[in-house]
């Protein structure tokens, strides 16, 4: 069956500049769900100004990996929005948070940070990915670095907890270096946080990086494991307890 993947994006730049209005006449997203598609998933988008962010609960439910792409308007994001899609994930959504996202509520929630901060330089320099674990299915078909011409430039320090794999790290024109492809597993969840796509440069028509994303979503698909059982249980092996909360035997 097809993987089902909903690509959200804040969709404020491509409506209100025509300069990116004219790079991605369909929206970042109408984009990200096109190649998508091509692979054989199953895309549906959804964008901040509708009701509910296009989140609704029905929609959540029936997504298995989640993409975000936010920049300008992360404030306008409801935090009830937050709350659901932070509980889809824990309950096994993947979450695949793109560019500045890394500035976004619900990044900053599962990174439990509040901070997701660095250093940025948008004038359009040189980028090269380099691959650092070539052995992750994220990395599958890929060269051993891929070359961007032009993107926004994110530097170190990148205010984020130690990631769980680390798979690209990138280096900069202007000599910066970025950890820019790792992942996360919370609970049930898979996160990949990819750093390139700033709204300006065109970086999703590579193929490269489209086949990051595709791979990525793949990955992040749930596994079939029943639900996390918490709290007080009955023991699964018979015993007779001791009964003593004294005891230091
Ligand atoms: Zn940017």
């Amino acid at each position: 069956m097809a993987i089902k993947v909903t690509v959200w994006n804040e969709y404020v730049h491509e409506v209100e500049e025509e300069a990116i209005g004219k790079l991605y006449p369909k929206g970042i997203h109408g984009c990200i769900a096109e190649f998508l598609e091509k692979a054989g998933m199953k895309a549906h988008t959804a964008t901040l100004r509708e009701p509910e962010h296009g989140l609704s609960e029905e929609v959540l439910n029936d997504t298995d990996v989640l993409i975000w792409w936010g920049h300008v308007a992360h404030q306008e994001v409801d935090d009830k929005i937050v709350e659901k899609v932070y509980a889809r994930v824990l309950d096994g959504m993947g979450l695949i948070v793109l560019h500045s996202g890394h500035a976004s509520k619900i990044f900053n929630k599962i990174c439990g940070t509040n901070t997701g901060e660095l250093k940025w330089r948008e004038v359009g320099e040189k980028e090269i990915l380099w691959v650092v674990d070539p052995s992750h299915p994220i990395v599958d078909g890929l060269p051993e670095k891929i070359i961007i011409p032009s993107e926004e430039m994110y530097g170190e320090y990148f205010g984020i907890p130690a990631p769980d794999e680390l798979l690209f790290l990138s280096w900069f024109e202007g000599g910066e270096v970025c950890r820019s492809g790792f992942c996360y597993h919370r609970e049930k969840g898979k996160v990949f946080y990819f750093r390139p796509g700033h709204e300006s440069f065109g970086t999703f028509y590579i193929p490269e990086v489209q086949q990051v994303i595709i791979n990525a979503v793949k990955w992040a698909t749930p596994i079939n494991f029943p639900e996390l059982v918490r709290g007080m249980v009955d023991p699964i092996i018979d015993f007779t307890p001791s009964g003593d909360f004294t005891s230091v035997h």
